[in-house]
């Protein structure tokens, strides 16, 4: 998530060099070369590659004579024909719809920067395209790919279609024009373009200053309805009811994670025989087959990361609730870990969605997708917006380091008190 930039008319940034906070050690801005002219040629060459990799085959697999040839959207319909539409649609939303709209949105804003009076809803298309940027899980996809191709490649033969190389090198791209542009950029450059000169607001200990999450301008929030004057995100002080919504996710994770568990991930079906796998038991599975690196892997993602997640979320949460002062730096540390890792709990999702699409052989054999996959999904799903609903800024607020949050609060819990204003200002 892109951080709050408090002084924008401050010194400029050598290339190369990047800004921290003072206080958490988060990076704010990093200073690239030229970052929009060779992002857009990334962003170009990666839609190039995704086209290729839509329209070849994925992967094929012959076993006892029968070849089934499958395509990258093959695994999310079978899902939906199969019964389980939720984890068809998460998947596609995950590997084609996001990436496919960030693609489309990055070229549309990178272009139209070049115009001389470029369009203004430009803001809140960029706005959109950073939303969807967790969502995007292309690189996640790869390594289910990956773990897929072993598990299969002792039972039948598997042959790696052009899609496979195509979808790589899309990953490669992507991360390439990510990693190239710095949003600030793109902000910059929409405010150059709309002559908006956005500076600090003259009175910078205003109880009434407050960050964009999405774009990272500071500006003086009038009142609780106010949106971001650049990106047009909705502005809080804080993230709205965060610690009690954060509480209700964690929970209906926590409810989750049993069935995800017991139940099982998915079946195959050979010959007649239903073999169920939950997700542990793929993993021995994959222990027994001598396969360790990809067992830990398997572990590391479905398990480790899941429950390492819920009780980091459990621990940032009391810990604010009980006002603690120390170790807030490494609460903000870990709060970063937690919000970049639990995408990547998705592996074994897509594992079985590559499996569920490839494995059609009829009475030789089919994998049906279970409960437990869906219920796993779920958890992974919860985390992920429980860590978004999670404002870290609440953990220093409680351990009193910033003045001017006790008197928002003030004004916050009776907002209907003529005296509100009175209240919010009377710490300035
Ligand atoms: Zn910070
Ligand atoms: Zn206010
Ligand atoms: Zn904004």
């Amino acid at each position: 998530m892109p951080r709050l930039r408090p002084d924008p008319s401050g010194a400029p940034l050598q290339l190369g060099e990047s800004a921290r906070c003072e206080r958490c050690g988060a990076t704010m801005v990093r200073a690239r070369t030229n970052p929009i002219d060779r992002s857009l040629a990334f962003v170009i060459a990666a839609i190039a590659m995704f086209g290729l990799a839509l329209f070849t085959p994925f992967l094929s697999i012959s076993m006892s004579g029968q070849e089934v040839s499958a395509e990258i959207v093959t695994g999310s319909i079978e899902l939906d024909l199969q019964g389980f539409w939720e984890l068809g649609l998460l998947v596609a939303i995950t590997t084609l719809f996001a990436p496919v709209i960030r693609l489309a949105s990055s070229t549309y804003v990178l272009l139209a920067l070049r115009l001389p009076r470029p369009p203004h809803h430009l803001a809140a298309v960029f706005r959109w395209n950073i939303l969807l940027r967790p969502w995007s899980m292309i690189e996640v996809y790869l390594i289910a790919v990956f773990v897929a191709y072993a598990k299969l490649i002792d039972l039948a033969q598997i042959e790696i279609g052009i899609a496979m190389f195509a979808f790589a090198a899309v990953m490669v791209t992507m991360s390439a024009a990510d990693m190239a542009l710095e949003p600030d950029a793109v902000w910059a450059a929409i405010d150059r373009r709309e002559h908006a000169h956005r500076t600090l607001p003259v009175d910078v200990n205003s109880a009434h200053l407050v960050g964009c999450e999405c774009c990272g301008l500071v500006s003086e929030a009038a009142d609780h309805d106010a949106h971001c004057p650049r990106c047009g995100a909705p502005l809080h002080h804080r993230k709205p009811d965060s610690l009690a919504r954060t509480w209700a996710l964690v929970i209906a994770a926590i409810i989750l994670y049993i069935p995800a568990n017991v139940y099982p991930v998915m079946t195959v079906v050979s010959l007649g025989n239903k073999m169920p796998a939950t997700i542990l038991g793929g993993v021995v599975e994959l222990i027994q087959a001598g396969m360790w690196p990809l067992a830990l892997l398997v572990f590391f993602a479905s398990v480790t990361v899941p429950v390492l997640k819920l009780l980091g979320l459990i621990a940032l949460l009391i810990s604010t609730y009980r006002g603690r002062s120390h170790g807030l730096r490494d609460r903000s540390r870990l709060y970063r870990i937690i919000e970049v890792i639990g995408r990547w709990s998705m592996i074994d999702v897509f594992m079985i969605s590559i499996l569920v699409g490839v494995v059609r052989l009829g009475n030789i054999a089919t994998i049906e997708p279970g409960l437990g996959a869906v219920s796993f999904a779920g958890v992974v799903i919860v985390t992920m917006i429980a860590a978004e609903c999670f404002d870290p800024r609440l953990m220093w607020d409680a351990a009193g380091q910033n003045p001017h949050a006790a008197a928002r609060t003030a004004h916050a819990e009776d907002p209907n008190t003529p005296t509100l204003a009175l209240n919010g200002h009377a710490y300035d």
